[in-house]
Order: structure tokens, then C-alpha cells, then sequence
């Protein structure tokens, strides 16, 4: 088998201007960033919005092992399998970020023969939209230390300031500095930390903008800290909502890419899925409902943050009515959650499997309090036998849930067509009844305690005193009707890592709730959650080269 980049390099890519007449779109409609890539203008963007009259397919998965278990490749995929049957479906997933590109080895780009191309330009800068959100990020963070040195009329408690630096790498170095060192001609010195860009609530908010106005309304509202009668500080406060929002000017508008089989493809945004929502912009997947027949799309990490989050956060926003999901689950992850080892998982075990299934079984019970059907695509990855797909079908089978295998890695979107035919059975069959877990007015106790019972399965939640201080605070000073985003580990269904399968008796830890009042949400911290990661021993960034061609080799 050839290597991702090798794939993609062997693309046989349409020019995006054809793509995009495909679609319905005009040349007018364009901005062209060379041959492969456009972004799409906001007047196409209103026009568009108003049809939306696709079906919305979002594509979660099970708890997943460390590596992934596909959700990426199979939203391509699915795309590419839809088409081949004749369907206009429409792909929308976010950019990658430098970080993990240099970090660790694992695209976000989909995998063998289900990508995105051109594959080395959506993941080395793609088109600068998370260059132009640091930007606006770090505008911001510069104003906020002026303000402070021109007279601080706005009485800044330095030692209260939240809103920290980013950049878009991963680089440890900086998660803890100190700024303003030099004098008083550099400002007061404060401590100060930096995050990667895509954790920015920058990037959360241009995730979940209906429009540009909107963008700029969201981006006054970000708190940055306190002042010394700790009362919060914004953006707004600032004067600088509207220069931020300057910067974004192209940001805001959605990229039209292709797949390896011509599929379109909006890739846009890319948020964090722990203290952020982690899905594509809100302004692609409108744009894709409204171009296509079927938008399908994806949520990070497992279903109990991904889906939760797309359903109770992006959906609210946006106004979207999901009308299918798929729950991506593999060989693998199963046999990982029936007590295997991750050396081990190559191996056939059908007992570790059968046992393992108890975590599919809790995902699809999740899946139905939303009311949106399911159907479960089996990521055929190449060590799986027979009989452990078989069981797995059965499993399904009995449950009374439509399965289907999935091969797309292996094979494109003809491997996908099983899942497709599901898909599009699911969409004329079974109406989506489409209802949040809560209503945000509930206070947030009863919103946290609602995730954590029904989701999680956790028979309570312990709060810290700090979260039970932050609370009382923001009920208080008018937040309290904002919808949770819960940051988790994403390795198990409870809060703990190591407890696989489907843990019970457990109670979920808060140990402190921060306010992200530009996006929207209160994120809800149930552990440490590293907002600037670190490379590893060996980044990836040592087998990337260039050769006098310019071509591109070593990225994944
Ligand atoms: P997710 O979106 O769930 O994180 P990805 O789709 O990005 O997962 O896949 C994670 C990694 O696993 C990628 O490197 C991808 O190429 C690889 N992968 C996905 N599906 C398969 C498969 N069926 N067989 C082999 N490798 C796969
Ligand atoms: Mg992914």
C-alpha cells in the first residue's frame, strides 16, 4: 500500500473553478487561491443559506484508541461513495493545524485512498486562515498590556488577566513565560503563558459565526480578565472587536477543496474538541447543506463529546436539524474496550471483542436521546478477520442498529457504497426527531449533572470548591443560560482515562468551569486539558522534505 502523501500525489484533480460550477456556484462566486483551491464569497454565502435544503449526516465514532479510528476518513469516504450512487453530497471537516502536522504522524486530511487534496497545501498553511486568527488573537493580547501601560483606565487586575498569547505550533517552551521584563518602556511585567492557535476562542467563535456581523458581535464579548472590583473585562471594552474582525475579512469565508475522486469539500476552521466544540465552521456546513443534496460532516474525538457538543452547542447555533449519524467503530477499539492491549490489538479475539461491544452499546443508546438516527460503519482496517466482522454485524443486528463495512481506506468511495446505501435507506426511512439533552436555561449544575448522568453514565458529579465559587460568579454576572462544553479525556466514556468499555458507579470530577463568553459556552474542565501541546522525541517534522521541485515528501 502507498503512503497518504503518495496517494494524494497521484490525484487526478479537477481545476476547483469546475468543482464549483458543479456545485451550482459561479465563477463570481469565487476567490481563487490558485488552481485547487477557492474560497467562497460572503454574497454566495447568504444566497446559499437560504435554500439548506440538504440532509446533514454527522459522522462520530466510538471511544477511540490512540490512533484514531477513522471518523475523518470515512466522512471522505462516505462522500466520495454518495457520489459514486449518484447523490450531491458535500464533505465539510476542519483544517489542520501546524501542530500535530509537525508533532505527532497522523493527517486530518482522511487516509488512503479517502483524502483531501491538495493534500500538502491543507496541511502546511492551507490558506491562511489560522495564521490570520492567531493574528487577530494576538491583537488583543497587544492590547490588553498597552491599555495597562498607557494608564490602565480600564483598571486591569494584571494578575487576573485570562486571556493568554498563541501560536500555531506545538512548542512546550512557552506554555509558561513572563512578558513586560526590560523596564517600564516595555510595559509592567506580568506572568503570561502562550496556547496553540486553533485553542484560541478566536477560533471557536469564527466556528460558530452565522455571518460576519455576527463574528464581530462574538468577538467584542470575550472576556479577557477581570478588573481590580473583578468585574469582567472584554474585547469590546477593548475598542478592538472591529480590527480583529478585519483580520478575519478571509478567514470568515469557507475553502472549496476536492477529494481524491472530485468530491467537494469545504474545510473550514478547526477548533479544539475538549475546551472548545471541535467541528467545522457553522458557515461551511450551512454552505454545504445549501449546495448539496447531503452535507456530511464531522465532530471530534468519541461521540460522547463529539456528537454531544454538535448537537447541543454548534447545532443550537446554527439552527440545524441533523437528520442521520454515523457512529464509526472499528475492529480495533472494540477489542481495545474487551480489555486487549494496544500491542495486541493485530490479533484476532473474538471474547475481547464480543466484551468490548458493551461501548458501542452505550454510544447508540447516547445517540437515541437525541433522537437523530444511527447507523454503524465498521472502519475495515486490514488486520480485522471474518469471523471478528461477522460478530460485530450480529452484534448490530440484534441491537436492532443498521451496520454496514466500511472500506474506504482500502478502496475509495466504491469501499464506501455499503455505508452509503445505509446512509441514504436511513435518510428516506427514518425521520430525524432531533431534540437537545437540555435547555440552557436550566442552571448549570442541572445542565453538568444532565451530561454526566445520561452520557457518561456517571451516578454524580463532585465539584471543587473553586468550581462551586466559579459557578455562584458567573450565575451571578449573567451567564448562566450558556450551553456546557464539557473538556474530557476523549479515552474513555467517564472522566478517568484508563476505565474502557462502559464504565458505571462512577462520579465525574469539575474541577474548575472557565468562560468562554465569546463563543458561548462555559467549558467545564474535568481534568488537566493542555491547550499547547509538545513534540514528541521524534516530531514528524523530521521526515518532512522539499526537493528543488518544490514536491513535497515525508508528510504522513
Ligand atoms: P479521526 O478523524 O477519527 O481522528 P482519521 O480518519 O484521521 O481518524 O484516521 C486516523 C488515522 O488512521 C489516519 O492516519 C488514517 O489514515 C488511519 N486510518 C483510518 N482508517 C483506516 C483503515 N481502515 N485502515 C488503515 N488505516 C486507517
Ligand atoms: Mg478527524
Amino acid at each position: 500500500m502507498k503512503s497518504d502523501i503518495q496517494i494524494a500525489q497521484a490525484a487526478e484533480m479537477k481545476e476547483i473553478r469546475e468543482i464549483a460550477a458543479d456545485l451550482g456556484l459561479d465563477e463570481s462566486d469565487l476567490e481563487l487561491y490558485g488552481k485547487y483551491k477557492a474560497k467562497i464569497k460572503l454574497t454566495a454565502l447568504k444566497r446559499e443559506y437560504k435554500k439548506s435544503a440538504g440532509k446533514l449526516v454527522l459522522v462520530t465514532a466510538i471511544t477511540p484508541t490512540p490512533a484514531g479510528e477513522g471518523k475523518t476518513t470515512t466522512t471522505v469516504g462516505l462522500g466520495q461513495a454518495l457520489n459514486r450512487l449518484g447523490k450531491k453530497a458535500v464533505i465539510a471537516i476542519r483544517e489542520p493545524s501546524l501542530g500535530p502536522t509537525m508533532g505527532i504522524k497522523g493527517g486530518a486530511a482522511g487516509g488512503g485512498y479517502a483524502q483531501v487534496v491538495p493534500m500538502e497545501d491543507i496541511n502546511l498553511h492551507f490558506t491562511g486562515d489560522i495564521h490570520a486568527i492567531g493574528v487577530a488573537h494576538n491583537l488583543l493580547a497587544a492590547a490588553i498590556d498597552n491599555h495597562i501601560k498607557q494608564g490602565n483606565e480600564l483598571r486591569i487586575d494584571p494578575t487576573k488577566i485570562t486571556f493568554k498569547r498563541v501560536v500555531d505550533m506545538n512548542d512546550r517552551a512557552l506554555r509558561e513565560t513572563v512578558i513586560g521584563l526590560g523596564g517600564s518602556k516595555n510595559g509592567q511585567p506580568r506572568e503570561d503563558g502562550f496556547q496553540i492557535t486553533v485553542a484560541s476562542e478566536v477560533m471557536a467563535i469564527l466556528c460558530l459565526a452565522n455571518d460576519l456581523m455576527e463574528l464581530k458581535e462574538k468577538l467584542g464579548k470575550i472576556v479577557i480578565g477581570y478588573n481590580y472590583n473583578g468585574e469582567s473585562v472584554t474585547a469590546a471594552d477593548l475598542n478592538v472587536a472591529g480590527a480583529m474582525t478585519a483580520l478575519l475579512k478571509d478567514a470568515i469565508k469557507p475553502n472549496l477543496v476536492q477529494t481524491l475522486e472530485n468530491t467537494p469539500a469545504f474545510i473550514h476552521g478547526g477548533p479544539f474538541a475538549n475546551i472548545a466544540h471541535g467541528c467545522n465552521s457553522i458557515m461551511a456546513t450551512k454552505l454545504a447543506l445549501g449546495l448539496g443534496e447531503i452535507a456530511v460532516t464531522e465532530a471530534g474525538f468519541g461521540a460522547d463529546l463529539g456528537a454531544e457538543k454538535f448537537y447541543n452547542i454548534k447545532s443550537r447555533f446554527a439552527n440545524l436539524n441533523p437528520d442521520a449519524a454515523v457512529l464509526v467503530a472499528t475492529i480495533r477499539a472494540l477489542k481495545m474496550h474487551g480489555g486487549v492491549e494496544l500491542a495486541e490489538l493485530e490479533q484476532e479475539n473474538l471474547a475481547a471483542l464480543e466484551k468490548g461491544i458493551s461501548n458501542l452499546e452505550k454510544h447508540l443508546e447516547n445517540m437515541a436521546k437525541f433522537g437523530v438516527p444511527v447507523v454503524v460503519a465498521i472502519n475495515k482496517f486490514p488486520t480485522d478477520s471474518e469471523a471478528e466482522i461477522n460478530l460485530v454485524r450480529k452484534k448490530c443486528e440484534k441491537i436492532g442498529v443498521e451496520v454496514a463495512l466500511s472500506e474506504v481506506w482500502e478502496h475509495g468511495g466504491q469501499g464506501g457504497e455499503e455505508l452509503a446505501k445505509a446512509v441514504i435507506k436511513l435518510l428516506e426511512n427514518k425521520k430525524s426527531k432531533f431534540k437537545f439533552l437540555y435547555n440552557v436555561e436550566q442552571p448549570i449544575k442541572d445542565k453538568i449533572s444532565k451530561i454526566a448522568r445520561e452520557i457518561y453514565g456517571a451516578v454524580g458529579v463532585n465539584y471543587s470548591e473553586k468550581a462551586l465559587q466559579q459557578i455562584k460568579q458567573y450565575q451571578k454576572q449573567g451567564y448562566n443560560n450558556l450551553p456546557i462544553c464539557m473538556a474530557k479525556t476523549q479515552s474513555s466514556i467517564s472522566d478517568n482515562p484508563a476505565l474502557k468499555g462502559r464504565p458505571s458507579g462512577f462520579k465525574i470530577s469539575v474541577k474548575s468551569i472557565n468562560l468562554s463568553a465569546g463563543a458561548g459556552f462555559l467549558v467545564v474542565m474535568t481534568g488537566p486539558v493542555l491547550t499547547m501541546p509538545g513534540l514528541p522525541k521524534t516530531p514528524a517534522a523530521e521526515a518532512i522534505d522539499i526537493d528543488e521541485n518544490g514536491k513535497i515528501s515525508g508528510l504522513f
